[in-house]
């Protein structure tokens, strides 16, 4: 994966932009979570601050993903799209300080660094947002296909026998 280097707490203070696209086959953690590495991911990052005096980063990842659907086993296109807002703190004693302050559940708080890779925060990002369970809204196997009718199960064959 192609890092992209940047102080966290100077991207925010002087509200930065970052944007790219990125190939799926780049992020190795997402890459072992598909059925295959094809596709890229928009992302979006901007820096700036909370209304509560904080650093934050807003998060836009989105993009085609092939996931192994949980019913059929058989791969399954997704569409990713995952909005986030990431709170800079500046270490963990402080993480749970802003946690507890803000009290907010659409926020992640994260301790910012000098030297963020921002492709970490979007494959954290994707992996976060991918369905736990993923399953096709009709599977493959599930429409009826002429002269492939399921064969028999053994009990319906044995109905048949009494
Ligand atoms: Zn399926």
């Amino acid at each position: 994966m192609s890092a992209k280097i940047v102080d966290s707490f100077e991207f925010c203070k002087q509200q930065q932009q970052a944007a790219g696209q990125a190939p799926v086959a780049e992020f190795a953690r997402l890459s072992a979570e598909l059925s295959s590495s094809a596709g890229a991911l928009d992302w979006v990052i901007a820096g700036g601050r909370h209304a509560a005096g904080v650093p934050q980063l807003l998060l836009n990842v989105s993009g085609q993903v092939e996931l192994v659907c949980q019913r059929c086993l058989s791969p399954m296109l997704h569409q990713l799209e995952s909005v986030s807002t990431l709170v800079l703190a500046i270490d963990d004693v402080d993480a749970d300080e802003i946690e507890t302050r803000l009290d907010d559940e659409r926020l992640d708080v994260i301790v910012g660094s000098t030297s963020q890779d921002l492709m970490v925060l979007v494959e954290d990002e994707a992996l976060l947002a991918l369905p736990l369970s993923p399953r096709h809204a009709q599977c493959p196997g599930d429409v009826p296909q002429a002269g492939a009718e399921k064969a028999e199960s053994p009990f319906a064959v044995l109905k048949k026998l009494r």
